[in-house]
């Protein structure tokens, strides 16, 4: 036998006994979206490399480390997204969506990182992207939240996820800042682990975003960004958390909380959950106004979030929240011969016409009554229509309730559509 080829490692399949789990979630997703008269974009799943390297930044962990980059056989270096905020804003510039517009956008599809899978952390998985242009103040970046908040209730897991909240400021802040943080933690510098020991000349921010537990008393005792704020500033954030409470959302606010990527500025969140060990971000965004003029377009404000959709199924399945909706209408077709096959085919598009919603099987596969009974059995069908020698010969069909005892019963074939008026739900 020929040795069998495995998926890339951290690379998931998603096998059909659990595909309408995810359908159902995405779902939730994009009928909440429409219903805040946000628009799905689609962009490719491979950008130039340069793209994301000039936007999320050369010393982040994405650029640094976890890029799928290759070169395609004209040697052009390419990239599979890493995230979707790039490819978004430059499919906005490109076909001119972001000129004197705003613009309330999301999609959904898979991302592409090169890290060490394990629990709720893949090299493949997928993000539901939101992005909102165009809109300056704080109240789009509540509407985000209220749009988070309504996923949660939607799928049932409010009470388990925490938002954290803080601000970012302006870029001349946050240098100012980088002064007096680096001061802080060269003082330190014994203390330091290597990755951040590299970060304090190149990007001494993203040492607040460390992963090692060493660092993070290091971290908690820092000079705090928002102390060296100007009243413009402070006054954004202050008006975003009034939002919150007005709109009842409880949150709390983090002062260490920067965000993996460069290009943030303001405000910034994250939804924690305590359910899923240290994967503990379901969702995180907040405002980035300097990226379109980044990537060449006019200055736009602009803000946005990302969930990770494997993270809220392991939720939701920690949490017993996943449920598979019974088929409590299905019918199954027990053909016992060809012919019966076929007449089953002609009778499955007739009963299909009139009631589009029901799932019909139809044995295509043979196998004695018994056999295919189980088979009807498993599928979870509500009903057994029975095709045979007898029904066959007298132009009827019979009619099994695999979930009650009651009689089987036989019709004419003609009339089945009339006849499953009274049995179906
Ligand atoms: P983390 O701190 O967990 O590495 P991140 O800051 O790199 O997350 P973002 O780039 O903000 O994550 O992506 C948004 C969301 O996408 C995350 O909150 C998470 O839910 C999900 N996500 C990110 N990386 C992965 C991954 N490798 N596997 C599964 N989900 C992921
Ligand atoms: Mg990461």
């Amino acid at each position: 036998m020929a040795e069998r080829i495995q998926a890339i490692r951290g690379m998931n399949d998603v096998l059909p006994e659990t595909t309408a789990l995810w359908r159902s979630i995405e779902h939730v997703f994009m009928s909440v979206l429409s219903s805040y008269g946000y628009q799905e974009i689609r962009f490719p799943l491979v950008e130039s490399t340069q793209l994301f390297k000039r936007t999320i930044g050369e010393v982040t962990d994405i650029v640094e480390k976890e890029m799928y980059t290759f070169n395609d056989l004209n040697g052009d270096s390419i990239t599979l997204r890493p995230e979707g905020t790039a490819g978004c804003v430059r499919a906005c510039l490109q076909h001119g969506l972001l000129h004197n517009q705003q613009q309330k956008l999301w999609y959904l599809g898979p991302m592409f990182r090169h890290e060490r899978p394990q629990k709720g952390r893949y090299r493949q998985f997928n993000q539901l992207g939101v992005e909102a242009f165009g809109m300056s103040g704080p109240m789009v970046e509540l509407e985000l939240i209220s749009i988070c908040r309504k996923f949660w209730e939607q799928l049932g897991f409010a009470n388990c996820v925490q938002l954290q909240v803080n601000t970012l400021g302006e870029l001349a802040e946050r240098q100012r800042y980088k002064k007096i943080l680096v001061e802080y933690l060269t003082d330190h510098e014994h203390q330091l682990d290597e990755d951040s020991k590299r970060r304090l000349t190149r990007n001494p921010l993203r040492i607040l975003d460390s992963k090692n537990p060493e660092m993070q008393q290091l971290v908690a005792n820092a000079p705090k960004l928002i102390d060296v704020l100007d009243e413009k500033s402070r006054e954004h954030f202050q008006t975003f958390c009034e939002g919150l409470d007005a709109l009842s959302v409880p949150y709390v606010v983090n002062p260490v909380l920067v965000r993996g990527l460069d290009y943030y500025g303001h405000t910034v969140f994250e939804w924690v959950t305590d359910k899923l060990g240290s994967q503990a971000t379901v969702c995180a965004g907040g405002r980035y106004d300097l990226l379109v003029d980044q990537l060449g377009g006019n200055p736009t404000p602009a803000v946005g979030f990302a969930l990770g959709i494997e993270r809220i199924y392991l939720l939701m399945e920690t949490l017993g929240l996943l449920k598979n909706e019974t088929n409590k209408n299905a019918l199954y077709i027990i053909a016992v011969n060809d012919e019966a096959v076929v007449r089953g085919l002609i009778i499955s598009e007739i009963i299909r016409s009139a009631y589009p919603q029901i799932e019909v099987s139809v044995n295509t596969a043979g196998g004695s009554f018994k056999s295919q009974f189980k088979k009807a059995d498993k599928s979870g069908a509500r009903l057994a229509l029975i095709l045979g020698e007898d029904e066959l010969a007298t132009q009827q069909i019979s009619i099994k309730d695999l979930r009650n005892g009651a009689e089987q019963i036989s019709v004419d074939q003609n009339t089945i559509n009339q006849v499953l008026k009274d049995y179906l739900e």
